[in-house]
């Protein structure tokens, strides 16, 4: 028969890990964890590029210093995670046009104000509509120039604070502070699955509850029990499953459920949105960027939104390590996904000439994640309406008999955020341990019953 355990969970991210710690410390020890890729961490994974430590996912904190303090900064704060504050306010006064020019700060500082008051009338206009059931249109707001479709992607790429109540900012704090130490970002899930999983004296994890390269292809579920089949043909068998793959997997076919899922979770998975978010890395022989803090972010107005729009040089975080950062989201990301390294770093270096002139060095490295093309993960994560769907949210958290749901697109408040994943875990593993104690005292009143 094949090896049963009490719980299985899917995917070794931070929701998983956080999952199966809560599991293990309640006394559940055989829990299984089967992660598809050859390394821990999901979303959360250092890179090195150019002698420094890259974040392809997760690069910052995000929600620090309001009236709570954000669970991550202080697994930070205990593991001496080397982090710096970032400070976007001054992007607006760094907005390259076409032909270099920088933006007046007059001109891109009142463009930037009134495309945040109408976001915000947006957002009220929505909430209005939604409460009353009408549909408002206002075409006056459409941004159209290459400097409002770069202050737009801005606003609303990136979950600006001024905009959007998002519970990160409303709990934590609205600053962010970006992670820069060599160890990476997923320091912090090594270190939380040390805390329960066995490993060696260099830190390797080598507790047999953790199996890595297995895919689970099928998940096969009944009354009593779950039975999951992998890509290399080995079958588990458990009493509950937990599933952390991200929204974008749940949305693929590379998981079939045997019964299938019942429609209402079907629907929430197809009505969830993804945001796919690409950070390109660029290594050049010597910077010629502006420097200083106050000119580390700066913006590329084009006319085509989003394209190669928003730009980070890496000398505060790593003095001397040359590297720009180009951010591209959804459509730009799959684009540039699809296309060769070396044509996307020749659209970056013209976007670079536009701004800096034709005598700046060449890129001499590329870095490209693909976030979008990987089968294991299929979107950076995601992206609900800002208006807030609690029947929506219910249907993606809701357990299908002993499938129970976790990850950053079940978490209530904060979803897409690191932080989202580790409490969305913990509040996963609680309800299960819930249903157990339901299911054993089941057990002992059953036979007084029969
Ligand atoms: P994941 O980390 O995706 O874990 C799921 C695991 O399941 C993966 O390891 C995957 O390999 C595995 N898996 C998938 N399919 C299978 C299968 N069939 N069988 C077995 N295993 C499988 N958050 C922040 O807070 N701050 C940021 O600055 C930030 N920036 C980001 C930038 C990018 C580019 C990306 C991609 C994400 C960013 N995030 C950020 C979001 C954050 O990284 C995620 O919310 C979080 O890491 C998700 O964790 P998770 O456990 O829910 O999912």
């Amino acid at each position: 028969p094949p090896p049963r355990s009490t719980a299985i969970v899917v995917g070794a991210g931070f929701s998983g890990l956080s999952a199966a710690k809560v599991l293990v410390e309640r006394g559940i020890d055989d829990v299984l964890i089967l992660e598809a890729s050859d390394r821990i961490g999901g979303r959360i994974h250092k890179q090195e590029f150019g002698g420094v430590a890259v974040e392809l996912g997760a690069g910052w904190i995000v929600g620090v210093g309001g009236r709570e303090v954000n669970p991550v900064l202080d697994m930070v704060a205990q593991s001496g995670l080397r982090t710096c504050l970032s400070d976007y306010s001054n992007a607006r006064y760094n907005i390259y046009d076409r032909s270099g020019k920088i933006f007046p700060s007059g001109i891109a500082g009142d463009s930037y104000n009134k495309a945040v008051e109408t976001a915000v009338q947006n957002l009220k206009c929505q909430e209005s509509a939604v409460r009353e059931l009408i549909k408002v249109v206002d075409p006056s707001t459409t941004p159209i120039t290459p400097m409002e479709l770069a202050i737009d992607f801005i606003l609303h790429d990136f979950e600006m604070p001024e905009v959007e109540p998002i519970s990160t900012f409303l709990d934590f704090g609205e600053r962010e502070f970006m992670v820069i130490d060599m160890r990476g970002y997923e320091h912090l899930v090594h270190r939380l699955a040390g805390e329960f999983l066995s490993s060696s004296s260099d830190g390797e994890i080598t507790d047999a509850r953790l199996q890595l390269n297995k895919v689970v292809r099928e998940i096969q579920h009944s009354r009593n029990s779950v039975t999951v089949v992998t890509e290399d043909g080995c079958i588990y068998e458990a009493n509950y499953l937990i599933l952390s793959v991200s929204i974008g997997v749940l949305k693929s076919d590379l998981i079939s459920f045997q019964p299938s899922l019942p429609r209402w979770k079907r629907k929430a998975i197809e009505d969830i949105d993804v945001m796919v978010y690409t950070k390109i890395f660029l290594k050049f022989p010597y910077s010629f960027w502006p420097s200083g803090p106050d000119k580390e972010f700066f913006i590329y107005a084009h006319e085509r939104r989003g394209y190669y729009t928003f730009w980070q040089h890496m000398e505060n975080a790593y003095p001397g390590s040359n590297i720009l950062v180009v951010t591209l989201t959804n459509g730009e990301s799959k684009r540039v996904e699809n296309q060769s390294d070396e044509e996307t770093r020749k659209e970056a270096m013209q976007v670079l000439k536009d701004m800096f002139g034709p005598n700046i060095p060449e890129a001499t490295s590329i870095l490209v994640p693909r976030w979008w093309t990987n089968r294991f993960q299929r979107c950076s994560y995601s992206n609900y309406p800002m208006i807030p769907d609690h029947e929506l949210l219910q249907s993606i958290q809701g357990p299908v008999g002993r499938i129970f749901f976790t990850g950053e697109h079940t978490s209530e408040r904060f979803s897409g955020y690191v932080h989202g994943a580790y409490l969305s875990g913990i509040d996963t593993a609680k309800v299960v341990l819930e249903e157990m104690k339901k299911e054993n005292e089941m057990a002992l009143i059953e036979p007084l019953l029969a």
